[in-house]
């Protein structure tokens, strides 16, 4: 990477299903990258998405498409990982982990082996913190350049339902969502602001009477909004891949953007050894460092709470038996 001609490589295992496809689709726009490469089991079914989605490159900032085998990663800047089952309706995505995690133990060592030391693995198939601590327990990698996309998503979710909801643009809501990607996960509402102008007062200004049945109204918006999705369409795809997209090209593009990926956790907010959200800068090597919010008690047990049930789910996964 680094000069124009010599734009990123991508990867993307998983690449033939519904969200790898989209992921491709959404960074064919990037401008940052030069070459992608789908890697699926669904062999046909890759080659074809990969002929049409070069039928679109006419359009877009030079970019290649091809398929590929586990050995092709070890040619790419980002290795995006969607490879996996998808969610059934009613679903946990904690109830996704068994059958993940035996194709993570068997995939995984084969994509990373002949890795750049420089590349960054972007893990996004749920249970994605489960799945991103497994990527990095049965890889060689450095934690820092093991990622989940973890709520990256849920807060654009919370950004832009606050936004819809005041109709002020999203680039003016200031909202994070923590923890695991999924049920636990918790919307910190003590350092969301619109404008710099905290929640509470601007809801004063704007004459909310019920701040509470706000907050609760929006929280099931965004935690419940992939059930809805999948009962009504079968999979998500359009919002995880912008969502998925962007983190890659804030890697690639070297941006030290702040962004709630999955990460490894080392003592913030008194949670260790399991990946979680938290915002993070994230870089060219991964993620750069992890910030702490100020919470309140209720967010920080819930945070908690949160990591507390992802280490469950690892713990009964046993990684040295996968
Ligand atoms: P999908 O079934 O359409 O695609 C999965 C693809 O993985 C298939 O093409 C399949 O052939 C391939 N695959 C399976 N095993 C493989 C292997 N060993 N090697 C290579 N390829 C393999 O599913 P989808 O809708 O694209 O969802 C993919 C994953 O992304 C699911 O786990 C889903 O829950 C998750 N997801 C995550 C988020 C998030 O925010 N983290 C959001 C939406 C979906």
């Amino acid at each position: 990477m680094g000069t124009e001609t010599e734009k990123g490589t991508v990867a993307i295992v998983g690449g033939a299903g519904a969200v790898g496809s989209s992921t491709a689709f959404a960074l064919m726009d990037s401008g940052l990258v030069g070459e992608i490469i789908l890697v699926d089991i669904a062999d046909e079914r890759a080659a074809g998405e990969a002929m049409d989605l070069n039928h679109g490159a006419f359009f877009t900032s030079p970019v290649r498409v091809r398929t590929g085998g586990y050995e092709d990663c070890w040619d790419a800047d980002v290795v995006i990982v969607t490879a996996g089952a998808s969610q059934a309706p009613d679903e946990t995505r904690l109830d996704l982990l068994e059958r993940n995690a035996g194709i993570f133990a068997e995939m995984i060592p084969e994509v990373t082996r002949g890795l750049d030391d420089d590349a960054v693995v972007l893990v996004v198939t749920n249970p994605v913190d489960v799945l991103s601590y497994v990527t990095w327990s049965v890889s060689d990698l450095p934690a820092d350049r093991v990622i989940g996309s973890g709520t990256v998503l849920d807060t654009s979710r919370f950004r832009t339902a606050l936004s819809h909801e005041f109709d002020v643009g999203p680039s003016n809501v200031h909202a994070y969502v923590i923890g695991e990607h999924g049920d636990s996960e918790v919307l910190v509402w003590s350092a969301t602001n619109l404008g710099g102008v905290p929640i509470d007062a601007y809801c004063r200004h704007r004459d909310v009477e019920d701040l509470d049945a706000l907050q609760s109204r929006i929280e099931d918006e965004v935690r419940d909004a992939a059930y809805e999705i999948i009962e009504r369409k079968g999979q998500t795809n359009y919002g995880v891949a912008r969502a998925v997209a962007a983190a890659t090209e804030r890697v690639l593009g070297d941006d030290d953007a702040i962004l709630t990926v999955s990460t490894l956790l080392d003592g913030q907010h008194g949670i260790d050894d399991v990946y979680l959200s938290l915002p993070a800068t994230v870089n060219r090597g991964g993620v750069r460092d992890v910030l702490e919010f100020d919470l309140d008690a209720e967010e920080r047990a819930a945070v908690q709470e949160s990591a507390a049930i992802v280490r469950e789910s690892i713990e009964q996964l046993d990684i040295d038996a996968v």
